[in-house]
């Protein structure tokens, strides 16, 4: 699969391929949502976004379509997290040479979670977005790649980033200010998959989750048991399903708790490695943040 893919893309690039709005406007193609938010944010009206991965959209598992491929080829730049996230599409963004741009680049190696690779593929936890603070580092990244396809611009794409590098801090203080109204014992989040990894870093949780780092990799009975114990013992209230992972993990989760007579809620939804819909306040980074810090503290509480 993965060597089609190269030659899909290798093909496409050396038959030349139009570009998909010639506009004067820089054409960016982005993996996740939280990307393509930041990225309409440091690029204003100055580009197009064209995002691969929509609400409820596993990047772990996502495959590139030939369609999806020729949008890359199209475009001006291909944005995309890295550290294994957009673990099947490595070889295409490899084809891609200079154009894809991988925005954990920009962050400081010694901020970041290891993972297992033998487990997940990646030496790093790729699960970034989660501290804000983290996050906001990926700015320069994009703001360097705009200005490079874009130089007239560079002053524009600095100041941009600036005002929502302000909003990030924003969302930042008040982040720490809901968690500050659990005690730390109240602070221990069990979802579907280890996602949360560099939330409990920086906001203080104990975090669990079922499945690994990536969801290419099953859970097995064992984790199950291991994680009832684990409820029952520390009395956890609440679990949470993510809006990218199956529920039907968390559902036997609470089931198992419940048969050694404890009773834990399932919290709510989370938007872990995707964003809400359009048009919602859960499509945007911002309200996907604070969606997910005002379910996991009131269900805690
Ligand atoms: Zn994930």
């Amino acid at each position: 699969m993965k060597k089609i893919l190269f030659t899909l893309v290798a093909a496409i690039m050396l038959v030349g391929c139009t570009k998909v709005v010639d506009d004067g406007k820089v054409n960016v193609v982005t993996t996740v949502g939280m990307l393509a938010d930041a990225v309409e944010n440091v690029g204003g009206d100055l580009v197009n976004v064209d995002s691969l991965m929509g609400p409820g959209v596993d990047p772990h598992l996502y495959n590139a379509s030939a369609g999806d491929v020729k949008r890359m080829v199209g475009s001006d730049v291909v944005f995309y997290v890295g550290l294994h996230l957009e673990g099947k599409m490595i070889d295409a963004f490899e084809a891609l040479g200079d154009k894809a741009v991988a925005v954990s680049d920009g962050l400081d190696k010694k901020k970041l979670i290891n993972a297992d690779p033998e487990v997940f593929g990646g030496a790093y936890d790729p699960h970034v977005w989660f501290d804000v603070d983290l996050w906001s580092e990926i700015l320069p990244v994009i703001v360097d790649k705009l200005s490079e396809l874009d130089p007239e611009n560079r002053e524009v794409y600095e100041l941009n980033a600036k005002s929502y590098l302000s909003d990030l801090d924003s969302l930042n203080n008040w982040v720490l200010s809901r968690v500050s109204e659990l005690s730390p014992e109240q602070r221990i989040l069990v979802t579907a998959h280890d996602a949360f990894g560099y939330f409990g870093k920086a906001y203080g949780f104990e975090v669990r989750g079922l499945q690994g780092i990536s969801t290419a990799s099953d859970f097995g009975v064992k984790d199950l048991e291991v994680l009832i114990d684990f409820i029952v013992e520390r009395g956890v209230k609440a679990v949470f399903v993510e809006s990218s992972v199956s529920p039907k993990a968390i559902e036997a989760l609470r089931q198992g708790v419940e048969s050694k007579k404890w009773n834990v809620e399932i919290g709510g939804e989370l938007f872990s490695d995707a964003m809400g819909d359009a048009n919602t306040d859960e499509g945007t980074y911002v309200g996907m943040v604070r969606h997910n810090v005002n379910t996991i503290v009131n269900s805690l509480k």
